[in-house]
């Protein structure tokens, strides 16, 4: 069942980084991963898991075990008068299924329009954009326990959503493998326009509607932000910082022009691509990888830069970064493995 002959992981990865997997095994369905998780194999060494790769930066050659979720289906399986659950394999490209609500007209998901990757890795992250996270409309998470091959239920307050974050990057990172998740809809949308130019772009004069959404976030993405085909990259490499008041105060004292948004408890979120555009990397190129001119929070590997050097890259923007402002931005982007410096 394990592919035992070397694969290159470049075209599953976004950042098109050429490391090689000794052992994989690709994955159709809940029965195949339950025989693999079984095996004496599995049980002795270290497995990854992998849906779309756009949110990992690989750094060498690894003898893990790499399983590439690739299980479908979506699936309506409970609704009532205001809303719908749907069961959606991890697998599933999450593009789709947004597509799939659109078309019938279930809210919730249209502002995470054309966010790459898989509806597995969603919950992982917590994924998130134009105002809303994709915590605010799971309803469970259905996993398998790497160890022990025991499903679990995790109910979406178990799953401790923060921003961009979740139990499944902390506590139990690389210990289970999500297997579905079950998204509750509602029947009657309600719209999240409040966000960056999302506004500015919906069509005036008609009554907006969740297709309306949907299409406007994708032409702003798709004006913004590079093709993964043409200038392969994993997103935004940086998360926001979120400071106290009293830093914040003190740092716009001398950079009064710097946008902040209230973050949870108080705090203040500061975005990472205006510190990174101040100290003057946008568009910036090093050795094959550089910073998108169009967003200065995105990495792209340009030539065929190795992981090393693109990790590199993006420790002397962070120290650039904290030079300036006193700011530690951290990385939003996985390393595999994580112990390569
Ligand atoms: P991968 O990169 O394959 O994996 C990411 C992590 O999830 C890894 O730790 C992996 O082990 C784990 N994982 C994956 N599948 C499973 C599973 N089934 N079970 C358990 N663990 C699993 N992110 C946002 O939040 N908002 C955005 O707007 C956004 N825009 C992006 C734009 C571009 C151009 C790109 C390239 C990326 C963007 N991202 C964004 C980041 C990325 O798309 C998301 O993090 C996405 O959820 C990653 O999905 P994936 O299937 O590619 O995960
Ligand atoms: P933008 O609209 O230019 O905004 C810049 C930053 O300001 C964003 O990081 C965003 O924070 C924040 N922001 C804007 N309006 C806000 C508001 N009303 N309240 C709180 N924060 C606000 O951002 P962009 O780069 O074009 O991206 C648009 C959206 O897509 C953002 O939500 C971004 O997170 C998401 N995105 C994510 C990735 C990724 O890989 N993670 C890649 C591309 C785009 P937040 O980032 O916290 O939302």
């Amino acid at each position: 069942m394990i592919q035992t002959e070397a694969i290159s992981l470049k075209e599953y990865n976004t950042f098109g980084i050429d490391v090689k997997a000794l052992y994989s095994f690709f994955c159709k369905n809940e029965y195949e991963l339950k025989e693999i998780l079984k095996t004496d194999f599995t049980k002795k060494k270290k497995v990854f898991v992998l849906g779309g790769g756009s949110n990992v930066l690989f750094t060498k050659d690894t003898d893990d075990i790499l399983i590439l979720m690739q299980n479908k289906g979506i699936e309506i399986v409970r609704e009532d008068d205001t809303n719908v659950f749907i069961k959606v394999a991890a697998g599933e490209v999450w593009d789709d299924f947004v597509d799939f609500c659109v078309k019938n007209n279930y809210g919730g998901a249209e502002n995470l329009s054309l966010i790459p990757g898989t509806a597995g890795a969603s919950p992982v992250q917590n994924i998130g954009a134009y105002g809303v996270e994709v915590k605010d409309i799971i309803f469970e998470v259905e996993a398998a326990e790497i160890k022990s091959g025991k499903k679990k239920i995790f109910k979406n307050r178990d799953c401790k959503f923060a921003y961009r974050n979740s139990i499944f990057k902390n506590e139990l990172k690389n210990q289970y493998i999500i297997l579905n998740v079950t998204y509750k809809l509602s029947k009657f949308p309600e719209l999240k326009l409040f966000y960056g130019n999302l506004r500015e772009e919906l069509p005036s004069g008609k009554n907006i509607e969740i297709k309306d959404v949907r299409d406007a976030v994708i032409r702003i993405r798709e004006d913004k932000l590079p093709k993964t085909e043409n200038l392969p990259n994993a997103g935004s490499f940086f998360k926001n910082p979120v400071v106290s008041q009293d830093f914040f105060r003190n740092l716009t004292k001398k950079n009064p022009e710097l946008v902040s948004f209230p973050a949870e408890k108080g705090k203040v979120k500061l975005a990472a691509g205006q510190l990174i555009d101040i100290c003057g990397w946008k568009g910036k190129k090093e050795n094959g990888v550089g910073v998108h001119d169009k967003q200065a929070l995105v990495i792209v590997n340009y030539g065929n830069a190795d992981g090393k050097t693109v990790l590199k890259f993006s420790e002397k923007i962070q120290k650039s970064v904290f030079e300036k402002f006193g700011v530690k931005i951290e990385r939003e982007v996985l390393v595999y493995p994580d112990d390569v410096i």
